[in-house]
């Protein structure tokens, strides 16, 4: 479609052509119910289906079964950093983060407010290059649960391995790499992610948690922020995002029909390569904020000898046809998001640009 742009914003983000195809195919008469799936009761059958396919489509991509189940909520991964202390920190216990950007602070300063914490790791000298070595984690003593963030959107940094601790539940935010790659999602007790950037629109945050630890919630929090209120009525216990959800499902199908995780893996690895390619072959023109062995699938961050030159590369890739290029302003410079639907050609288009600004300007 040639007035589609390369879209490289972190979020909402771009969203494979496929899938907003097929659901602009079927916007005004879903399933032959004459009505949209926007004008559709969260109650009624087809709506339920949607629901119960998106969380079965979600469970198969992880290799999860019935010990899991996944949850569809609002309120953002924001509203994930207060409930998941309200409900797993209890008095008299400590909850562990592991802080890698500014949102695992923002995750952290939601907990403390709630109960006892304690940061177990922390690579924020140098402003977040890098995560953690596994050596460098000091665990409290019992913690009730660990929080890391897996991928750090601001930065470009995301944990190669993923961490394990044992028997202590582990919870990650993987708001902006969840599904980029296979991982053994049986480790983590509970995963969250907004889906406005590898899953879909905004406006649904994804859940998958252990069902025992949505079972029996406090009962002193507001029935809204617990998760027994939402896995108990299928996440249908009030109105749900239901159009973000039917969205969501499309864009689990189409991961499947891309050959699952192995295959998100391997196109992204070659999307990715081809932008660090053009950092590394620059001779320091470009320069990478994250480390190398921390470097993100997902986040391309890197600066240039000067904001003047920045400004250029900006203003000169949206004549080129590409948008949101434009850094987080806590690094500076330039960022590429380049999330599961993010294709190959618009990455080779990006690499080809940089270098070529690189031979001009250099
Ligand atoms: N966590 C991460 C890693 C993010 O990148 C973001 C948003 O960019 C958030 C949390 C916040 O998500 P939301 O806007 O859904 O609350």
């Amino acid at each position: 479609m040639s007035n589609r742009i390369i879209n490289f914003n972190a979020g909402p983000a771009v969203l494979p052509l496929d899938v907003l195809q097929a659901a602009q195919e079927e916007l005004l008469n879903f399933n032959n119910t004459g009505m949209s799936i926007l004008e559709i009761s969260h109650r009624s059958k087809p709506y339920e289906e949607v629901n119960r396919e998106a969380e079965a489509n979600m469970k198969e991509l992880l290799g999860l079964g019935d010990e899991y189940r996944v949850l569809f909520l609002q309120g953002g991964a924001s509203t994930q950093f207060a409930m998941i202390p309200l409900n797993f920190l209890t008095s008299g216990q400590t909850a562990d983060y592991i802080l890698t950007g500014v949102w695992s602070e923002k995750a952290l300063k939601e907990a403390k407010l709630v109960g006892q914490t304690h940061i177990a790791g922390s690579t924020a000298e140098g402003n977040y290059r890098r995560t953690p070595q596994q050596e460098e984690i000091q665990l409290s003593d019992k913690p009730a649960y660990v929080h890391i963030t897996s991928n750090n959107t601001i930065y470009g940094t995301q944990w190669k391995e993923l961490p394990s601790f044992g028997p202590v539940p582990l919870f990650a935010d993987m708001s902006s790499d969840i599904l980029c790659r296979p991982f053994d999602a049986s480790k983590f007790s509970l995963i969250y992610a907004g889906a406005q950037k590898n899953l879909g629109p905004s406006g649904v945050t994804a859940v998958i948690i252990r069902k025992e630890l949505a079972e029996n919630s406090p009962r002193t929090i507001p029935t809204m922020l617990r998760y027994d209120t939402h896995a108990s009525t299928d996440s249908l216990y009030n109105t749900p995002p239901t159009f973000a959800v039917y969205l969501l499902n499309l864009v689990l199908r189409w991961i499947k029909a891309q050959g699952g995780l192995t295959a998100m893996e391997a196109r992204n690895v070659t999307k990715a390569r081809l932008i660090y390619d053009a950092i590394d072959s620059s001779n320091g023109f470009y320069r990478g904020h994250a480390d190398k062995d921390s470097r993100s699938l997902m986040n391309v961050t890197f600066r240039l000898p000067n904001e003047e030159l920045e400004k250029m590369f900006a203003a000169e890739s949206v004549a080129a046809g590409m948008s949101g290029l434009k850094g987080h302003r806590s690094v500076g410079g330039l960022r590429a998001s380049i999330y599961n639907a993010m294709p190959v050609a618009g990455c080779q288009t990006l690499s080809q640009f940089m270098k070529e600004f690189c031979r001009k300007h250099g």
